[in-house]
């Protein structure tokens, strides 16, 4: 165990962590940050432009984005580790976490910044096809599919609002639904009905994507025949759920019946004090990289107002 307790560990790095990063170092917190081993940087190391995030007039790559945000973060002195954090200890006041290789450290309080990952298909070329075609995001990424073919694929609010909301760019979108029925609200579902630039595949599954450096077109397989026929689309948005990552959590902070961490009204205070959350582990609605990083911001305010009334 390391001796010194610190003022603040974060854990998570994506906008909310290396945002809560930069403000607490720029108080003088001196936090800690542990990144994640594979994952470092968050969601937007696997994705091309980001057009949406305020201060970059001509978009920005993902992975751009994040190095300067992680370098923001290192320049007024945060600590940054690239490591997964395996356990925690939240309950006292001095909280404990732990590493993969056993070493703990500890700190008087801690940002929880972990984010959620969007479920995936799980079929071959999604991964490589990803910000090629392949996408988790309408709000993003709908925006380069004008005049183009696209497939969403679920049968939930989410899909639904997704396939309504890419009818103002695409010439046509095929909701891909695995029944013979939708799940969304029955609002969703007649607005979908209705509206004639969406075609409905029902009882179908994606079997195959084709396409080497971005999608062409999808293989669709009838989940009750089995038949596989061609869909010519150049953009999938994948619209099955999120699983936020806090697994670490449960039995610590109180969750929601999603697994997402719950913060009081207008605060990213848990149930824990001293223990704060960020970002897409909390949102379930809003899932954007500045609204993670707006609420990251808020995040290190708390910490800091935690601590200084502590002192
Ligand atoms: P994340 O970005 O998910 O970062 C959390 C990170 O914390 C993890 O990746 C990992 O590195 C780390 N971590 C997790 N668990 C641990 C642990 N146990 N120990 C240590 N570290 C850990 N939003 C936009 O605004 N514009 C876009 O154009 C856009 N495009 C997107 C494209 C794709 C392909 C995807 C997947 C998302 C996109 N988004 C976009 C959404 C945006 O990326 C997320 O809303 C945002 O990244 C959420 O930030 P976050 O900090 O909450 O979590």
């Amino acid at each position: 165990m390391t001796d010194n307790v610190r003022n603040l560990i974060i854990i998570g790095s994506g906008p909310s962590g290396y945002t809560s990063a930069i403000y607490a170092a720029r108080a003088n917190l001196e936090p800690l940050v542990f990144e994640g081993s594979v994952t470092a940087g968050g969601a937007l190391m696997n994705t091309t432009d980001v057009e949406n995030f305020p201060g970059y007039p001509d978009g920005i790559m993902g992975p751009d984005l994040m190095d300067k945000l992680r370098a923001q973060a290192e320049r007024f002195g945060a600590e940054l580790v690239s490591d997964d954090v395996t356990a925690v200890d939240l309950t006292g006041d001095i909280k404990t976490v732990t590493l993969g290789d056993g070493s703990t450290y500890r700190a008087r309080a801690i940002v929880l910044a972990m984010g959620s990952g969007y479920r995936k298909l799980g079929i071959e070329g999604e991964d490589r096809l990803s910000g090629h075609g392949v996408s988790w995001c309408a709000t993003c990424d709908g925006f380069f599919f004008r005049e183009q073919n696209i497939v969403v694929v679920g049968g939930g609010d989410s899909a639904l609002e997704e396939a309504n909301f890419l009818t103002r760019f695409a010439s046509k979108v095929t909701l891909v639904h695995r029944r013979d029925e939708l799940r969304g609200s029955k609002i969703m579902q007649d607005r979908t009905l209705a509206n004639d630039k969406i075609d409905i595949a029902w009882n179908s599954e994606v079997a195959e994507l084709i396409g080497d450096d971005k999608l062409e077109a999808l293989t669709l397989r009838d989940t009750v025949t089995g038949e596989t026929r061609r869909l010519d689309a150049t953009g999938l948005f994948i619209a099955i759920g999120h699983d936020p990552r806090s697994e670490l959590l449960t039995g610590q902070v109180d969750l929601d019946d999603e697994g997402y961490v719950l913060v009081q009204p207008g605060s990213t205070a848990t149930n824990i004090p001293g223990v704060f959350a960020a970002g897409d582990l909390v949102d379930h609605t809003y899932r954007q990289a500045i609204t993670a990083a707006g609420t990251g911001c808020s995040a290190a305010l708390d910490a800091e107002r935690y601590l200084a009334d502590r002192d």
